[in-house]
């Protein structure tokens, strides 16, 4: 048996069978670049769901966790350190934040969301406390995420949702107009549903919504735990349309690998929060925001994001012409580098294929390969990428 069997046979053993991996097991990663227990080689497009922005092992990102790690791990929130005000002064300095909560998940920033608004009717004596959300949506997976998930295969099992929800076509503003009711406290939306199918909604639909909410009285909430922090080629989705949310939620890049999520929102609606009303243990982490910290620091030093958004086009266009050499793509979407390769058939057999050629992507949905290369993978990379895909989709 060689070591990966052995690791394996154990999982099936003794884990949750929630996860259902191939049989790679990684030993080490650099950049762009992953190998596994054999000393295979990969290059790492799934950048661990959207997380590894800048790949894996930056120096930048271990030295920062090194330091953070030999000083002190954890305090808590019974004392602030620097690093938990200085990622909130960060994120209020790039969005349209002034106030941040910070979580370990990107769930539990969604749940703070879903309290806050409800919260926010609360004080002002209100009783409104329903959500509207959309179809193919993904939130999360606590009982309050995953009730405003549009996905019934998370959602199967689990008993009552919260309620009042309702989950209505994504992209559709008349849908999502005559839903909208008394009983909504928030709307709640994905810039671009980046698990349900990389779906892209049609332009103008976020502002169309911002509107629809500011004239409603009812809370937005844009969950940019996928989309932000860069992906997109702007720091936030919404930047998009030119349009901001009154909450926001993030994780996945802010923590440069460890887990940091963030919940943004107004000077207003953080009011209504009193001392004591919401907390976590493990949220704002030191060692997670040094290594957040030092992630955002190499965005902006190496202007990362403006370079997602220089080289994203020719990627996409690279693969569209791709795409028409093999018939098996139907589709070819997506913004940044959040990218959807809709086939003709299931995505795993493709993902599988990738993974042959020593390329890892991840899958959307149930027929979308998801191509999430890190911010900072070099053009010979980018080139490397098509390359394997054609392999793989021949
Ligand atoms: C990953 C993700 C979540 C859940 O974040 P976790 O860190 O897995 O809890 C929620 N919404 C979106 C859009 C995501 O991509």
């Amino acid at each position: 048996m060689t070591q990966t069997e052995e690791l394996l046979a154990l999982a099936q053993r003794v884990l949750v069978p929630t996860y259902a991996p191939p049989a790679l097991v990684p030993r080490r990663g650099a950049g762009s670049r992953l190998w596994d227990l054999d000393g295979t080689e990969y290059l790492d497009f799934t950048t661990g769901i959207a997380v590894n922005a800048l790949g894996h092992a930056h120096p930048d990102v271990v030295r920062a966790i090194t330091e953070q790690a030999s000083r002190f791990s954890h305090t808590a929130n019974i004392f602030f350190h620097e690093g938990h005000v200085r990622v909130a002064e960060k994120l209020v300095e790039r969005s349209f934040g002034q106030r941040v909560f910070l979580t370990n998940s990107g769930t539990e920033a969604m749940e703070g969301a879903l309290k806050l608004a409800r919260r926010w009717f609360w004080k002002r004596g209100d009783a409104r406390d329903g959500f509207v959300a959309t179809q193919g949506s993904f939130h999360g997976r606590t009982m309050g995420a995953v009730s405003i998930t549009g996905q019934t295969a998370y959602r199967e099992g689990f008993g009552r949702m919260l309620e009042p929800v309702a989950l209505v076509p994504y992209g559709d503003i008349d849908a999502l107009a005559t839903a909208v009711g008394p009983s909504t406290c928030a709307v709640v939306l994905e810039p671009i549903q980046a698990n349900g199918g990389v779906n892209m909604p049609p332009p103008g639909y976020v502002a169309a919504v911002r509107k629809l909410c500011t004239e409603r009285g009812v809370l937005f909430i844009v969950d940019e735990i996928q989309t932000g922090v860069g992906r997109t080629g702007r720091w936030f989705g919404y930047e998009h349309e030119g349009v901001t949310p009154d909450i926001m939620t993030l994780a996945k890049a802010l923590g440069g690998g460890l887990p940091l999520g963030a919940m943004v929102t107004t000077d207003e609606l953080a009011a209504v929060m009193d001392v004591g009303s919401h907390g976590t243990t493990f949220g704002g982490n030191p060692v997670a925001c040094a290594a957040g910290l030092a992630t955002l620091a190499v965005l902006e030093r190496d202007h990362l994001v403006e370079r997602v958004a220089e080289r994203a086009p020719s990627f996409m266009s690279a693969l569209r012409q791709l795409a028409q050499r093999h018939p098996v793509v139907r589709d070819v979407r997506g913004r940044g580098y959040l990218i959807g390769v809709e086939l003709e058939g299931a995505a795993k057999h493709y993902e599988e294929r990738c993974r042959h050629e020593r390329l890892l992507v991840t899958t959307s949905g149930k027929n979308v390969l998801r191509i999430l290369p890190p911010l900072l993978a070099s053009d010979a990379e980018l080139d490397e990428c098509l390359g394997k895909l054609g392999r793989a989709l021949a």
